[in-house]
């Protein structure tokens, strides 16, 4: 077998903001060597370079509604058809509606499969559960660096108070992590977002994680399904892609 560097590996991450996707998101990235795909994260670069799509994004953010699916998926497109996604990717943030993940299967099946009729096109999808005071304790006490480093100031706390261990930058609070914002995402979440975990349970592609265990039990869960995952897709096509 591959090792876990050369394998092609897809995940979706699903669960609430503060559920911990972005933390995981980067851990398994790194551990398959593919790249980390972050909706959130791309808007954010936009508004900061003050780009069109930035514009257009920020005001939308800082209420805590979602982007409009066009031009989400006019976004997600021209990443995935990056060099370095050819053998894999995890999605973070996205999809985030029940009308993105249907363009994101039918956008996988034309672009990336080389075997539509195998399932191993597929990729893992990894739902993660978390009580829902532990979301609020995450949500309300996040710091992150301009580099990208997460601390809580609950949870995980920094060495030096609002410092970045890795690079020594101040952290901030990010603009949508106030109180009244963070409300407003948990409400899009039920309401856009939950319906997801129904689209891929009915398709028999849903994997749900505890994400209320400690970071590396989180990640050896998600690990566990998407090796399972692949050893099926391997008995089943043993030449095909991810
Ligand atoms: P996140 O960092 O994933 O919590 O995303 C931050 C904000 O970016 C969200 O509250 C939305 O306003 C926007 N956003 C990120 N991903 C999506 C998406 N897939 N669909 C719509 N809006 C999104």
């Amino acid at each position: 077998m591959a090792d876990e560097t050369s394998r092609r590996v897809a995940v979706i991450l699903l669960g609430p903001p503060g559920a911990g996707k972005g933390t995981q998101a980067k851990l398994l990235a790194a551990r398959y060597g593919v790249p980390h795909i972050s909706t959130g994260d791309m808007f954010r670069d936009n508004a900061a370079r003050g780009t069109e799509l930035g514009v257009q994004a920020k005001a939308i953010m800082a209420r805590g509604e979602l982007v409009p699916d066009s031009l989400v998926c006019d976004m997600v497109a021209a990443r995935l058809r990056q060099p370095d996604a050819e053998h894999g990717f995890v999605l973070d943030g996205f999809p985030r509606t029940p009308a993105q993940a249907g363009w994101l299967d039918a956008f996988l099946e034309n672009e990336f499969i080389d075997n539509p009729s195998g399932s191993k096109g597929l990729p893992v999808v990894i739902q993660i559960s978390v009580d829902y005071n532990q979301l609020l304790l995450r949500l309300t006490g996040r710091r992150s660096c301009p580099a990208g480093h997460i601390y809580n100031i609950h949870l995980q706390p920094p060495r030096v108070a609002d410092v970045c261990d890795v690079d020594g930058l101040k952290l901030v609070i990010r603009n949508d992590d106030r109180e009244e914002v963070i409300r407003e995402r948990l409400a899009a979440y039920e309401l856009q977002t939950r319906p997801l975990a129904d689209y891929y349970w009915n398709k028999g592609r849903l994997v749900s994680v505890n994400g209320d265990l400690p970071v590396p039990a989180v990640t050896g869960q998600m690990v566990r399904a998407i090796e399972q995952q692949g050893a099926a897709a391997e008995v089943k096509n043993p030449a095909g892609s991810f």
